[in-house]
């Protein structure tokens, strides 16, 4: 069977429209937003003003209906320039993909327009404060009383916290069963933690959300308030590979920094990039991103086809997308010498930006755990 090996080919006008915006409105800010731990304000008017922020949504509510290979290069191209604006573009994707997917259609309309267009930021709320590794338990509570829907507990590291008018909530209704639902941040009983000062990623925002006697109408509820965990897994198969492409892209973006950089130092009299040392490393490199991209591209297209059986090629690709970034990124600070070693190279960026990769969206002990799961199909 004859195999198209440039699968991306029909989408390089994109790609490249998408690496314009990233050269001329996203890296400029990459290192003050970092310095300034403050959102991407820049990067965010250039998304809208591209129709981004509204990429995977339906066309009728404000959206490019994008496909997942669409979303998957715009989030590797703004990752190579900036880790936390590739964050910021997906988030918004990733927490009203459930709602986009099982939702009414009047929660819909409410509030899917506003976040397409870029108007209005979201998040979403799934980890909690014992332990993100263990979705299924979960403690925050919903529970309907007089026609409202009260929600209690606490939601932790979420990105976007504070910033966002919406957040994406998963909470149990009984002991087996659990919803999702859409709270506003101006609904009653949310309120929102101090800002975490992290190692990497400082232009996303993270906060606790936390929930006290939280009350949102009925229908607010996304689908019904049984099936909420299945539907997070199905969502959960769609951002891993988002995950995966904001490796990708911060490992891309560190092999481009480390080969221009060891084409010019030469402290031998003759650049780096002439020692069978350096260029050892830069193949190796080289050889793991084209070899993460790969798995990547394959995972997105298997996702696109059958998402329940391509779920364990999500997990694969989030696993070695993520480490190819925290080993390619030591390699481009490694490479730097001294240099890399400080704020006025973007490569100590990548470094700090590529570890949460490993940790967030399951992290890779998780990812190992699934993928053995459906080796040894127990
Ligand atoms: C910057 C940032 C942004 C984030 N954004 C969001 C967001 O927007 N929304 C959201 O819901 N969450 C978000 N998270 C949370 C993130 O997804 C969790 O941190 C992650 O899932 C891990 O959960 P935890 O930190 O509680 O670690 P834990 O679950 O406590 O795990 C601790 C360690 O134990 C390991 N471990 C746990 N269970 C097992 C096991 N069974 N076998 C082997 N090892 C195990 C883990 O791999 C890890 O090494 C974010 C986190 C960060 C830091």
């Amino acid at each position: 069977m004859k195999r198209d090996l440039d699968v991306t080919s029909a989408y390089d006008e994109f790609r490249s429209m998408v690496v314009r915006i990233t050269r001329e409105r996203v890296v400029p800010h990459a290192a003050t937003i970092d310095r300034e731990a403050r959102p991407p304000l820049e990067a965010v008017a250039a998304f809208r003003e591209a129709g981004l922020m509204g990429l995977p949504f339906p066309e009728a509510l404000g959206g490019q209906d994008g496909d997942l290979m669409t979303q998957t290069i715009a989030v590797e191209e703004v990752s190579r320039g900036c880790a936390s604006s590739g964050l910021t573009l997906m988030t918004g994707w990733a927490a009203l993909d459930p709602l986009a997917r099982f939702g009414s259609e009047s929660l819909k309309a409410q509030i899917l327009p506003s976040v397409a267009s870029g108007e209005k930021i979201a998040g979403w709320c799934l980890t909690e404060p014992h332990g993100g590794s263990n979705v299924a338990g979960i403690k925050t509570r919903a529970r309907l009383e007089r026609g409202q829907w009260v929600i209690d507990g606490t939601k932790r590291f979420i990105t976007n916290a504070g910033w966002a008018e919406w957040y994406l909530v998963l909470a149990k209704t009984d002991e087996k069963s659990m919803g999702i639902f859409m709270v506003h941040k101006d609904d009653p009983g949310i309120r929102f933690g101090k800002q975490e000062d992290k190692m990497g990623l400082r232009g996303s925002p993270t906060a606790d959300v936390i929930f006290e006697d939280c009350r949102i109408p009925e229908d607010r509820v996304v689908g019904d308030a049984i099936g909420g965990y299945a539907r997070m897994m199905v969502s959960l198969s769609i951002s891993r590979p988002l995950i995966a492409a904001q490796a990708l892209g911060i490992a891309q973006g560190a092999l481009d920094e480390a080969v221009a950089y060891t084409k010019t130092r030469s402290p031998f009299g003759q650049p780096v990039s002439r020692y069978q040392l350096t260029r050892a490393m830069v193949a190796d490199m080289a050889v793991k991103v084209e070899a993460s991209r790969a798995v990547l591209y394959q995972a997105v297209q298997m996702i696109e086809s059958d998402p329940e059986k391509a779920r364990v090629f999500a997990s694969m690709a989030k696993l070695l997308c993520s480490d190819t970034a925290m080993e390619v990124t030591t390699q481009a600070v490694q490479l730097h010498g001294g240099y890399g070693y400080l704020k006025d190279y973007p490569v100590e960026r990548m470094m700090r930006d590529a570890k949460i990769t490993q940790i967030y969206e399951g992290t890779n002990q998780i990812q190992r755990m699934i993928i053995a799961k459906h080796v040894y199909q127990d």
